[in-house]
């Protein structure tokens, strides 16, 4: 039998803390394999980045092509897997994807940065790519003519209303409250859009379809409306992101948020996992972070493997030059 690959390093997630990592990785020659389920993240589904130094405006997308180019131009390889489990094994870790194929490597990088959550209601699940989703700016070109509702108050719902009111022919807000986290301004806004309709203090209670969504059954709270069911062809849930951690709380430490506890320069509670962006639990959740944490986390993970081998490790640019 071949004797198995094991890489330097591999990274999961492919946002702009994966990616920047990978960079890295790869400027110090590390063998490095990525996983992820897609380029971008959160990052690539934001339509206009104007933040990010060096860029007075960039889309996401944009952004994320330009550093995965990057990422490949330096040598770290893609898989675009999900990962589901990893385990530590003699002197290396051990990560499972959903197919059950399996991958080592001596150092990995948590970056999988934080996922949308969902309903938890019946049907969601079943329907999932089927008519519910959790993007507008991926999936609101499919919805084009159609009848579609979003769930949530924030400034992602309101702005994913907003968008899909140019594409579908009506749009429902369905929000558990008649007050909204998101802007006044943009809630204002929204209002004045013609095939917008707000439905306040309700929740869905339901999601009903055979082979794609077909309806939402709405469950009234206080003095909300008294309609029950609602026909749909699309329903798009925008009630926020968390780092979805479950499988790995027996592995590293988490705060009580499920977030990657980590110190400053990245480690996490078990040497050789490091962890850089959304699912850590820095305070702070915007790209140029992520992708200054994956850096810092990529420069650890070169000196963590130098150091097992009992070699000096290299200065870095800064202290070389100061000495
Ligand atoms: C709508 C929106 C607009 C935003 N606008 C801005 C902005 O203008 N400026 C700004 O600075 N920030 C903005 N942010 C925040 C910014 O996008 C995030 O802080 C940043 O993308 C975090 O990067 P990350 O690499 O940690 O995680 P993410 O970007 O979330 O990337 C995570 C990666 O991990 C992958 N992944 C997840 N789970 C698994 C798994 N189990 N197995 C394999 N791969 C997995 C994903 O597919 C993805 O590739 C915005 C966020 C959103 C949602």
């Amino acid at each position: 039998m071949p004797e198995k690959n094991i890489y330097d390093l591999i990274i999961v997630g492919g946002g702009p803390a994966g990616l920047s990592a990978a960079i890295y990785a790869g400027r110090r020659q590390l063998n490095t394999l990525v996983l992820a389920k897609n380029i971008g993240g959160q990052m690539g589904i934001s339509d206009q980045i104007e933040n990010y130094p060096g860029f007075d405006f960039v889309t996401g997308f944009e952004l994320a092509q330009k550093m995965f180019q990057q990422a490949q131009k330096w040598g770290a390889q893609f898989e675009f897997r999900e990962v589901e489990k990893i385990i530590s094994q003699e002197n290396t870790f051990v990560i499972t994807v959903g197919s059950g194929q399996e991958f080592s490597a001596r150092a990995v990088i948590l970056a999988f940065g934080l996922t949308s959550r969902n309903l938890e209601v019946p049907g969601e699940k079943e329907l999932q790519g089927k008519g519910v989703t959790y993007c507008a700016t991926c999936d609101g070109p499919l919805f084009k003519g159609k009848t579609v509702a979003v769930v949530g108050g924030g400034n992602s719902a309101l702005e994913s209303v907003e968008y899909l009111s140019k594409l579908a022919s009506k749009v429902y807000l369905i929000h558990f409250k008649n007050k909204f986290t998101a802007v006044p301004a943009l809630v204002d806004r929204v209002k004045t859009i013609d095939n917008v309709e707000f439905i306040c203090c309700a929740r869905v209670e339901k999601i009903n379809g055979r082979n794609k969504l077909e309806s939402v059954d709405l469950e009234n709270i206080d003095d909300g409306p008294a309609k029950k069911k609602l026909e749909l062809d699309g329903l798009f849930v925008e009630i926020g992101y968390r780092a979805k951690t479950d499988w790995l709380k027996d592995f590293v430490e988490l705060n009580q948020s499920g977030e990657i506890i980590s110190s400053r320069d990245g480690k996490t509670s078990r040497p050789g996992v490091f962890v850089a962006g959304d699912c850590s639990d820095s305070q702070y959740k915007q790209v140029v972070i992520a992708a200054g944490q994956g850096a810092v986390a990529a420069l650890q993970v070169y000196n963590y493997l130098v150091q097992k081998q009992g070699k000096k490790i290299l200065p870095d640019w800064g202290k070389a030059r100061s000495t």
